[in-house]
């Protein structure tokens, strides 16, 4: 990689954070041609991370092993986006991958939070600098965008407006720090799944494109404070994920009512993310929400965190 060498002896580990990604702003247009929606969307990565582990492992092969979040449901196949990551690059470099992958995940599964994705970006990053493969941005980038959406954002992390499907990024000078508390609930919803409710629901009137990205990139830069941001918020994947699964309502005004200043679902969901003033707030929300009950999991998150690549 650019600039970056690592020892690739063997039992040499290469590990990489990579955080987990929300999007203040999610503007959703309609279907294209290749079946993907067009976004205009605003990311930050925030605190919240999965940990990706490389080694050799002696012999070919790509080896995969899960902790934490979706240990034992989870595949550690071709099916794994770190796997198929390790495959790329190796592909890439012209070479036999020969790699055990640990993915310590603390991003919930299937939560609007770009787990598997961060999981991807963080196999190409720890791949890449175990066997030393020489490779630009730009072509690192490339890849990213091949195996998903917002595996670009997730090399990068920060904060960055993304057009197309997401992966066409423009980084935003964010100055200062935001704090959230991260609800997660016992339910799932593909991305997949939430964006053919967005498509049903614009059928029968219900819905928006919010393309307009500069009254919160704006507010970023100029370091707004959480009152502002949270009159900006927008997600028009909301209404669907609450479409199918109702409960998050509930969540969410349980949040606002404990003294939220915002509830804002987190990408296609099921994830509610609660804006606090600083971290002194939001550590007292994260209690009261626990304590309230209705969330699988509560985390403290703070934004934005830079990616493994930035
Ligand atoms: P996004 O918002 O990017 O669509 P998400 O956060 O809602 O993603 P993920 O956690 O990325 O959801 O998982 C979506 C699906 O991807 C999972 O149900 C799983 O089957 C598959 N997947 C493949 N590899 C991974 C991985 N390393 N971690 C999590 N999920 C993975």
């Amino acid at each position: 990689m650019t600039g970056q060498t690592a020892p690739a002896q063997p039992g040499a580990q290469i590990s990489v954070d990579v955080p987990a990604k929300i999007n203040p702003h999610l503007g959703v247009g309609d279907a294209r041609a290749d079946g993907f929606h067009a976004l205009s969307t605003v990311y930050q990565a925030i605190s919240l991370h999965d940990t990706v582990t490389a080694e050799r492992r002696g012999e070919p092969g790509i080896e995969i092993t899960i902790s934490g979040e979706g240990a034992g449901t989870l595949p550690t196949d071709e099916a794994n986006l770190a796997h198929k990551a390790a495959k790329l690059i190796a592909l890439y470099a012209g070479i036999e991958p020969d790699v055990k992958l640990h993915l310590n995940k603390r991003i919930p599964v299937a939560g609007g939070l770009a787990g598997g994705s961060a999981d991807a970006a963080g196999a190409l990053i720890a791949c890449a600098r175990l066997w030393e493969v020489e490779i630009g941005d730009a072509e690192l980038h490339r890849l990213a965008g091949g195996l998903g959406s917002d595996v670009p954002f997730c090399l990068k992390g920060g904060t960055a407006i993304g057009r197309g499907r997401g992966e066409e990024l423009t980084p935003v000078a964010a100055k200062g720090t935001w704090h959230w508390v991260v609800a997660t609930t016992d339910t799932q919803i593909s991305t997949p799944e939430c964006y053919k409710e967005v498509d049903r629901l614009r059928e029968d009137g219900i819905g928006r494109y919010s393309s307009d990205v500069d009254p919160i990139v704006k507010a970023f830069e100029g370091g707004a404070s959480a009152d502002d941001l949270a009159r900006i918020l927008i997600n028009d994947m909301e209404a669907a994920a609450v479409s199918l699964r109702p409960q998050l309502a509930s969540l969410m005004h349980g949040g606002l009512e404990e003294g939220a200043l915002a509830a804002h679902v987190s990408g296609s969901g099921p994830t509610v993310l609660f804006l606090a003033h600083d971290v002194k707030h939001a550590v007292a929300l994260a209690r009261r929400i626990r304590m309230r009950g209705g969330a699988k999991s509560v985390h403290l998150a703070h934004g934005p965190v830079n990616g493994p690549a930035a």
